[in-house]
C-alpha cells in the first residue's frame, strides 16, 4: 500500500521527523497511556486531546494537526510533561507546532487568539517575565475589543490580583539577547 500523504504534501515520516527537530521531543516514545490528557487543564476545550495529537503527528495529518483549536489552547502549563513516563514535554510540542502552523500561513480558528500570544511575548520581551496589566491593555489595542471580559477583570484588579507594577527579572540582558537571536534565526 502506498503512503499516506497529508494534502499540504508531507509524507507521514517527514512531518514526524519536522516536528521532533524542531521541538527536540522523541513522539516515538508515546505508548498512549494518556496521563498527559488527564492531566491537562484545557483538554476539555480542546478539538483534539493531547494524546491523540501525538499519534496523528505520527500518522502525518500535518494539516489537520496544524489547524487544530488544540494547539491555540495549551497554555504550556507544563502539567502534561510532568505526568508522562517518557518524559515528553507536550508544553514545548505545542511551540514548535503553533511555530509551524504560523510558518504555513495558517490562521488559529479561535478569534485574536494569536493576538494574544503576541501581546503575551512582548511583556516577556520587555521585563522577563509577564505583567498581566500592560499586556492585557497591549491585547485591547491589538484586538480593539475592548470590553470582552471587563468586568471580571476590574474585579481582579480591585483584589490586588492585577499588580499595577511589573516586577522584572534581573538578567533583562540575556532575555534581549535570546530575543534577538530568535529573530536573526528566522
Ligand atoms: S503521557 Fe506521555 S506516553 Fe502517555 S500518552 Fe501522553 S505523551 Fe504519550
Ligand atoms: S502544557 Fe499544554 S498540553 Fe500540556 S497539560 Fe498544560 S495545557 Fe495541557
Amino acid at each position: 500500500m502506498l503512503p499516506h500523504r497529508d494534502p499540504i504534501g508531507q509524507s507521514p515520516h517527514s512531518f514526524l521527523r519536522e516536528v521532533e527537530k524542531r521541538s527536540g521531543e522523541n513522539l516515538n516514545l508515546c505508548y498512549q497511556c494518556l496521563k498527559c490528557t488527564v492531566g491537562c487543564p484545557t483538554a476539555p476545550y480542546m478539538d483534539i486531546r493531547p494524546n491523540s495529537l501525538i499519534r496523528m503527528i505520527q500518522m502525518g495529518r500535518k494539516k489537520e494537526v496544524l489547524e487544530s483549536s488544540a494547539i491555540w489552547l495549551c497554555v504550556s502549563c507544563e502539567t502534561c510533561g510532568t505526568r508522562c513516563p517518557n518524559q515528553i514535554d507536550i508544553g514545548v510540542l505545542m511551540d514548535a507546532l503553533r511555530e509551524m502552523a504560523v510558518d504555513e500561513g495558517i490562521h488559529a480558528k479561535e478569534k485574536n487568539i494569536h493576538l494574544l500570544h503576541e501581546a503575551f511575548i512582548q511583556s516577556i520581551r520587555r521585563g522577563g517575565r509577564v505583567h498581566e496589566a500592560t499586556m492585557l491593555i497591549d491585547y485591547k489595542l491589538r484586538s480593539k475589543d475592548f470590553f470582552t471580559d471587563l468586568l471580571p477583570g476590574i474585579k481582579l484588579f480591585m483584589k490586588g490580583k492585577i499588580p499595577l507594577l511589573p516586577s522584572l527579572v534581573k538578567g533583562r540582558g540575556e532575555m534581549k539577547r535570546i530575543f534577538e537571536r530568535c529573530t536573526k534565526a528566522k
